[in-house]
C-alpha cells in the first residue's frame, strides 16, 4: 500500500507532462466603449478574465493592437512598399501606400493608458501592433486572473477591411478595434505582428456596452441586450421602443463562444431581417442608397439558402444570428457576422456572402490558426462554397473547382510556389499566398474526394465539424479524421500537398497490342503519390474503368461510376516509375484510354494522360 503515493507522484511527473491532451485557453471580455463619431476617436475599458488551462505556468501575455498597423512606417506599411505586388486597394495609382500618405487625424490607433492584473499595475510595452505584458504575478496552470485595462482609440480612414468612411461611404467598420488578446496553445505563443492577415484568437465570451450617436445604426457580432431601448428594427415587430433621453444611445451586445468580436455602424443603413423557419434570424445592414437597394433584397433570400446548404453539408450552424453588413473592402468574415463591399452588381455581392458566410464554419467555429494554415481557412471556405454556389445558383458545373485547378496549374508553371506550410505572412508576394491558400487549399478537398470517394470526403467533412467545432483545429486532425472515415493511411497525402511542392503528374506510356489482348503501361513522373483511376473506352460505345490503388494508401475506395464495371488491379507501390495491366480485349477495339476522368486529380501535365490509336488531326 505504501508504493502507491510513489506511483501517483511518478504519474503526475512524467506522465502528464509528456502527453497533455488537448487544451485551449478561455477568456471572458466586458467592455464598455464610448465613439466619438466627430472626431472618430474612442475609449474604453476592458476587463478581462483569463483562464489558464494550459499545463504551463505563464509569466508574460501579449495582445493585438491591430490599429496601430495603419500608421506610415509600420510593419503593414514598409511591407506595402516592398511586395511585387500590393494589394491595389491599399495603394494609389501610382501603387505608392496609401498608410503612407496618412496625417495624425487619420492613422489608426490603439493604446492601452493603464493595466492592472488582479488589481495590481502591471509593466507592458508597445511594439507596433503588439503589447507585451510581464505579468505582476506569475499564473498558475489551471488559475483565472482578471486585466482592466483602460485604452484610447482612434478608427484609420479606411485602408483594409476596418477603418472609417469606406467608399461605399459607411462611417464605421470596427474589425479588429480592441485589445485582442493572443493565443496561446500546444505551440505557445501567437503573437503575430499585423501585416496581411490576422486571425488566431482565443475563444470565449464577450460583453460589449457600445455608446455611439443616437442616430447611428449598428450591426456586428453578439445579441442586443437592450432592443426596445434602441428601436432601429432590433425591436419586437409592431412594438414601442422607449429610448432614453440624450444625443447617445448605449448598445449592449453580448456573444458567447466565439473568437472575436466586430461591429459597423452607420446613421444610413437601412435594417432588414429575415428569420429562418427554424434557424438563426439574418441581419442585412447597408447604405440608403438607390443603387445599392437591388443587390442588398437579392442577397437576402441567397444567404437562407447558403445558410441551409451548409447547415446541411458541414453541420448545424451554433448562433441564433447571423448579420450581413455593408462596410470594410472587399468581404470579410467575423463572429457572426460580414462586412462586404456594397457593389450595384448583385452577382459580386452574392459570391462574396456565400464564401464569408462558409467562413462561419471554417474560421469562426473550427478556428484554424489562419497565418500557420491559411489553406485549411480559406481553402476549405472556397471548396464549400464552390459546391455551395454551384447548387443554390444553379451553375450546374460539371467541375465546381475548376477555377481553382486553372489557379493551381499557373502557379506551379510560374515556378513561385511555396510550401502550404509558409507563414501567410512570409509569402514572396501576394499571388502565391492567394492561389495556396484558396486554390491549392480547396483542391486539398476536392482532391481527397478523388482519394477516398465523394461520399466518404463529405463523410470527412460532417465528423471534422462535429470533432472539432470550438477548437483549434490543425493540419493532422482533418487528415485523422479523413483516416477514420475512409479507413485509408493518407499521411503522404497531408505530407506532399501541405508541406512540400512535389507536385502530381502521371501518364499513359505505352498501349501495346498482346495477341487479343492490350497491354498498357503507365508512369509515374511526378514525386507526389496517387491512386490512379482509369477509364477505356471502346469503339462499341461500351466504357469500363481501372482502379491502381495506391500501396501506401492500405485501402481502396468505393467505385466512383457505379454504373461501369470497375476491375481494381494490384496496389501501385509508390517508388516503381512505371506499372503495367492488361485489357483483355484487342487493341482494335480501344477508342480512347484516360486517367482520372473526373479530372479531380491535379496532374500538372494532363497532356499524357489520354491515349487514342490514331494521331487527331491538328488545327
Ligand atoms: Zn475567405
Amino acid at each position: 500500500m505504501k508504493i502507491l503515493p510513489v506511483l501517483v507522484l511518478l504519474a503526475s511527473s512524467f506522465g502528464i507532462a509528456q502527453n497533455t491532451p488537448y487544451w485551449q485557453q478561455h477568456v471572458d471580455y466586458t467592455m464598455v466603449v464610448d465613439m466619438n463619431v466627430e472626431n472618430f476617436q474612442y475609449t474604453g475599458t476592458q476587463k478581462l478574465v483569463y483562464t489558464n488551462n494550459s499545463p504551463d505556468e505563464l509569466t508574460r501575455v501579449y495582445y493585438h493592437l491591430y490599429f496601430n498597423a495603419f500608421q506610415p512606417g509600420s510593419e503593414m506599411d514598409i511591407r506595402l512598399q516592398n511586395i511585387a505586388d500590393p494589394d491595389g486597394r491599399m495603394t494609389k495609382e501610382d501603387k505608392s501606400s496609401r498608410i503612407a500618405d496618412l496625417t495624425e487625424s487619420e492613422i489608426g490607433y490603439l493604446h492601452p493608458t493603464s493595466l492592472k492584473q488582479d488589481g495590481v499595475n502591471v509593466t507592458y510595452t508597445e511594439e507596433g501592433t503588439v503589447l507585451v505584458v510581464d505579468l505582476a504575478k506569475p499564473l498558475a496552470s489551471g488559475a483565472k486572473t482578471t486585466f482592466d485595462m483602460e485604452f484610447k482609440g482612434q478608427v484609420p480612414v479606411q485602408i483594409r477591411r476596418s477603418g472609417r468612411n469606406n467608399k461605399d461611404g459607411v462611417a464605421l467598420s470596427m474589425s479588429q478595434w480592441y485589445p485582442k488578446l493572443a493565443e496561446y496553445d500546444f505551440e505557445g505563443w501567437h503573437a503575430h505582428p499585423y501585416i496581411a492577415r490576422e486571425f488566431h484568437g482565443v475563444w470565449g465570451d464577450f460583453d460589449v456596452k457600445l455608446t455611439i450617436d443616437k442616430d447611428y445604426i449598428v450591426g456586428g457580432t453578439g445579441y442586443l441586450q437592450n432592443p426596445q431601448e434602441i428601436g432601429h428594427g432590433y425591436e419586437t415587430v409592431g412594438s414601442k421602443v422607449k429610448k432614453p433621453k440624450g444625443k447617445t444611445l448605449t448598445w449592449h451586445f453580448k456573444a458567447p463562444m466565439v473568437h472575436d468580436f466586430m461591429w459597423a455602424a452607420d446613421p444610413e443603413y437601412v435594417h432588414d431581417t429575415l428569420q429562418m423557419e427554424n434557424g438563426p434570424t439574418l441581419h442585412f445592414l447597408y447604405k440608403n442608397d438607390p443603387k445599392f437597394a437591388e443587390t442588398w433584397k437579392a442577397v437576402q433570400p441567397l444567404t437562407e439558402k447558403a445558410m441551409n446548404f451548409f447547415n446541411k453539408n458541414i453541420g448545424e450552424y451554433p448562433y441564433q444570428q447571423y448579420s450581413v453588413i455593408q462596410g470594410g473592402d472587399g468581404g470579410m468574415e467575423y463572429a457572426m457576422a460580414t462586412l462586404i463591399t456594397g457593389g450595384d452588381k448583385p452577382g459580386s455581392v452574392i459570391g462574396t456572402m456565400i464564401h464569408e458566410l462558409a467562413h462561419s464554419w471554417f474560421q469562426h467555429v473550427l478556428a484554424t490558426n489562419e497565418a500557420k494554415h491559411e489553406w485549411m481557412d480559406e481553402g476549405f471556405t472556397s471548396f464549400i462554397s464552390a459546391l455551395c454556389s454551384n447548387e443554390i445558383r444553379e451553375q450546374n458545373k460539371d467541375n465546381p473547382f475548376e477555377n481553382s485547378y486553372n489557379s493551381y496549374y499557373y502557379l506551379v508553371n510560374s515556378g513561385k510556389e511555396q510550401p502550404q506550410t509558409t507563414h501567410a505572412d512570409r509569402y514572396d508576394s501576394n499571388t502565391p499566398y492567394g492561389i495556396s491558400a484558396y486554390s491549392k487549399g480547396a483542391l486539398f478537398l476536392s482532391q481527397l474526394g478523388y482519394v477516398i470517394g465523394q461520399d466518404k470526403l463529405m463523410e470527412t467533412i460532417a465528423k471534422y465539424y462535429d470533432d472539432f467545432k470550438f477548437k483549434h483545429p490543425v493540419p493532422n486532425d482533418v487528415k485523422r479524421t479523413a483516416e477514420k472515415v475512409s479507413g485509408m493511411e493518407l499521411d503522404w497525402y497531408l505530407t506532399d500537398w501541405t508541406q512540400t511542392t512535389n507536385t502530381i503528374d502521371y501518364g499513359i506510356k505505352t498501349v501495346n497490342a498482346a495477341g487479343d489482348k492490350t497491354k498498357i503501361t503507365l508512369e509515374r513522373i511526378g514525386l507526389m503519390p496517387m491512386p490512379i483511376d482509369v477509364l477505356v473506352v471502346y469503339e462499341d460505345g461500351t466504357k469500363e474503368t481501372f482502379y491502381a490503388p495506391l500501396r501506401m494508401m492500405r485501402g481502396e475506395k468505393d467505385n466512383p461510376y457505379p454504373n461501369l464495371k470497375r476491375t481494381v488491379l494490384d496496389d501501385w507501390p509508390w517508388a516503381n516509375p512505371s506499372y503495367g495491366f492488361q485489357i483483355d480485349r484487342p487493341i482494335e477495339d480501344i477508342k480512347g484510354i484516360m486517367i482520372d476522368p473526373s479530372q479531380l486529380m491535379a496532374d500538372v501535365n494532363q497532356e499524357n494522360n489520354t491515349w487514342q490509336p490514331k494521331e487527331m488531326p491538328k488545327d
